[in-house]
């Protein structure tokens, strides 16, 4: 079975973009920010779906999406927490409908009501709605709500504790995923992104969160940013900071996923990261939809690069599924209950 962790629903009808540009409007006019949602049929969801994601699964082999709403457009520095939680409960409610729609092939993972200044701790009635009512599996955690002005304390920090504590109760990993950047000098994809997968793998390196939260879970992803390439300079930083080793101190709470466009990409995360943290990961209809002229085939298609790895098939089922369904035990239960 292949289970890729990493989609978002980036192929929304219109209808759901057009309910969005209505509340930021209504916002700055003063108006209400949670103006009625229009009917979208299931024939719309069905056809945004099946010449993207679907089409895509199919060709390329896999079974299974972990889907999130889009996370460029979570945009939680738009508006105020009002209005991050109409349109957070809008975009969780669709991803609901896709689930139902195709429950053998999506499961869900919610966005956060987050705002910048807005404790955390706020976001903890949408993921239990998320996790308990519509049988989501894990949440987007957005580490900087700023959109790229990084305004918030470290992933570290006890403000982000009474979260953590909702995550462990539900035993729900969050994937740290950022939104789109309101700063100039990062490009949202290029940029921001990767910034933010490799501040939040420092960020857990200098503080001892997992000392204080032994089973918590967090995806980075994008190939866990710049990490596994400076993997020298994280272990010696650990080192220097008299942390245990990377393995004891962070590696038994965060995985990466394979979103890395290119096979040297891959060769290196493989060589470098414990087979047991690597979750197969594409984030396909994302960032990067062109097709590599290299290779001729397209760059998100992340597949190829692990099949082409020389290693046993056992390790390959692994990252194609064992491991998420590890790290997600609500989505291994789900496969159990439908005798798989
Ligand atoms: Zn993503």
């Amino acid at each position: 079975m292949i289970i890729d962790c990493h989609g978002h629903y980036t192929t929304a009808p219109k209808a759901h973009d057009d309910w969005r540009a209505a509340q930021t409007a209504a916002f700055k006019n003063g108006g209400d920010v949670d103006p009625a949602y229009p009917a979208i049929s299931d024939d719309e969801i069905r056809e945004s779906l099946e010449a993207n994601q679907l089409r895509l699964l199919r060709e390329r082999g896999a079974d299974m999406t972990i889907f999130s709403p889009r996370a460029s457009t979570m945009a939680h520095h738009v508006g105020n927490e009002a209005v991050s939680k109409a349109w957070t409960r809008r975009c969780n409610d669709l991803i609901k409908r896709v689930v139902d729609l195709y429950p053998e092939t999506f499961i869900g993972v919610c966005q956060l009501p987050q705002s910048p200044g807005v404790s955390v701790a706020h976001s903890i009635e949408e993921l239990e709605r998320c996790v308990t009512e519509l049988g989501f599996v894990g949440c987007n955690l957005n580490p900087d709500p700023s959109g790229g002005h990084w305004t918030a304390p470290p992933l570290t920090d006890r403000a982000w504790y009474p979260f953590f504590e909702k995550m462990v109760e539900l035993d729900v990993p969050a994937m740290i995923h950022v939104s789109g950047s309101c700063n100039a000098n990062f490009h949202a994809t290029g940029a921001h992104y990767i910034n933010a997968d490799t501040t939040a793998f420092m960020q857990f390196l200098e503080g001892d969160l997992f000392r204080d939260f032994p089973t918590l879970r967090f995806i980075i992803p994008h190939g866990g940013g710049a990490v596994p390439y400076h993997w020298g300079r994280y272990r010696g930083l650990a080192d220097m900071l008299k942390k245990p080793p990377l393995r004891e101190h962070v590696m038994r709470n965060v995985y990466f996923d394979t979103c890395v466009y290119h096979q040297p990409g891959i060769d290196l995360l493989f060589k470098v990261i414990d087979l047991d943290n690597i979750l197969f990961g594409s984030e396909m209809v994302g960032a990067v939809r062109g097709i590599d002229p290299e290779t001729g085939n397209y760059f998100d298609d992340t597949k190829r690069y692990i099949d082409a790895l020389p290693i046993p098939d056992a390790d390959k089922q692994k990252v194609f599924s064992g491991n998420a369904r590890r790290v997600y035990p609500r989505l291994d239960a789900s496969l159990k209950a439908r005798g798989l």
